[in-house]
């Protein structure tokens, strides 16, 4: 689950880090009220979405007049970043920066644990960094006995600054994002930038914060923060119909009973060269009226060129998967082409059934793969 800036620079203030004062404003005039409850000569209007990269999309501006604060809270408003429209800034007091930081702490499956990520490229694109001068990030594994004491704390900032007084100040900022970031059971805290102010303050003034959905239930002061994507929301109406499904972005949407299969057969799309759009397990059942739900579902994502089906009959027979199908399919308008697989208890008569159709059926799961990558193509 993510959260807005203000939501997460709120959990670092309840955690004594220093973040500028500001609020979130939702008009062009509540951000000129912001600005006059400031009292700052110079503000910071910044788009609040779930995702990073706002400053390159021009959804970090200053402003020194009410007029600008006006103008840039109007500019930012309503604007898409990255699929996300902004709905609300922040109207902070803008800070003065010397220079730019980052510092992150994630899991990382290698080490089974936390890591602390610093560098001293920071307001960059990490990934970018990442990809194109590794050697430029630091990591450090955190032991779970062990914490972040002050000698590691120091040890982790000396990665950043080579001067004590900088230093000095960032460890215990350190310590702290460590200590929410364990407390809250994230899986994401980042700061980027860290910076120091001109006057030689070091400050947070961007914070990112994700966490664990399946810990939210011990956490509900995060928990109301949650604010579903559409993804998100499609991804629980599913839930509430009996159905496990994960949106993936791609072109082909998937249908399958049983969750390894269904993980199986998204590895034979992307080995002949395609994108599963999704992940849906949609159990073992042949009942038409739980796979038009299941095709509807498929079919809202607008990503969708063509669907795979992969059924395996054990207890399911597939000649009763089939008329399920052939009856699912009169109540579904659709000209998306269909890949069928069907296998196990009763194959040969469910094939029977579904020849003749507009269904693609396949034997194999390999056939059905390529079918469905190549009928994609031709999409395009
Ligand atoms: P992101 O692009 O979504 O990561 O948003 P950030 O909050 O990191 O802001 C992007 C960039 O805008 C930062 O790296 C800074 O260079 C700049 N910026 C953000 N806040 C301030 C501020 O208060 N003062 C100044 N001078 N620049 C800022
Ligand atoms: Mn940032």
């Amino acid at each position: 689950m993510k959260v807005y800036e203000y939501q997460a620079k709120e959990i670092f203030a309840a955690y004594g880090m220093a973040v500028q004062p500001g609020f979130v404003c939702r008009t062009p005039e509540e951000a000129v009220e912001a600005y006059r409850k400031l009292g700052v000569e110079l503000a910071v209007i910044k788009a609040q979405v779930h995702t990073g990269g706002r400053g390159k999309a021009g959804g970090v501006k200053l402003a020194k007049t009410e007029e600008e604060v006006k103008q840039r809270a109007t500019d930012i408003l309503g604007m898409d970043i990255k699929g996300f429209t902004v709905d609300r800034v922040l109207v902070a007091q803008a800070v003065d920066i010397a220079s730019e930081f980052y510092v992150s702490i994630v899991i990382d499956r290698k080490t089974k644990g936390a890591i602390m990520m610093l560098c001293r490229e920071g307001g960059v694109d990490i990934e970018s960094v990442a990809k194109e001068t590794p050697e430029k990030i630091v990591k450090i594994p955190i032991d779970p006995l062990i914490g972040l004491p002050d000698y590691l704390a120091r040890e982790a900032a000396f990665k950043l600054f080579d001067d004590m007084t900088y230093v000095k100040q960032a460890a215990p900022i350190l310590q702290k994002l460590y200590r929410l970031f364990k407390e809250k059971d994230a899986s994401l805290a980042e700061i980027n930038p860290l910076v120091i102010t001109e006057q030689g303050q070091v400050m947070a003034i961007d914070a990112k914060m994700t966490f664990d959905n399946n810990a939210l239930f011990r956490h509900p002061d995060i928990f109301e923060m949650f604010e579903p994507t559409e993804e998100e929301k499609k991804e629980q109406e599913a839930k509430d119909k009996g159905f496990s499904y994960v949106n993936l972005g791609g072109e082909i949407g998937c249908m399958v009973n049983g969750a390894g299969l269904a993980m199986a057969t998204m590895d034979m799309i992307k080995l002949y060269g395609g994108n599963p759009a999704n992940f849906l397990d949609i159990g073992g059942s042949s009942n038409p009226t739980k796979i038009v739900e299941a095709m509807k579902l498929l079919l809202s994502d607008k990503h969708v060129k063509v669907v795979l089906i992969n059924i395996f009959g054990g207890i399911t027979r597939c000649d009763d998967v089939a008329n399920g199908l052939i009856e699912a399919f009169k109540l579904i308008d659709t000209n998306i082409p269909i890949v069928i697989r069907l296998t196990g208890t009763n194959e040969a008569e469910g094939r029977g059934l579904l020849k003749g159709t507009k269904f693609n059926v396949a034997h194999t799961m390999g056939e059905a793969g390529k079918m469905a990558v190549e009928l994609c193509a031709k999409c395009k």
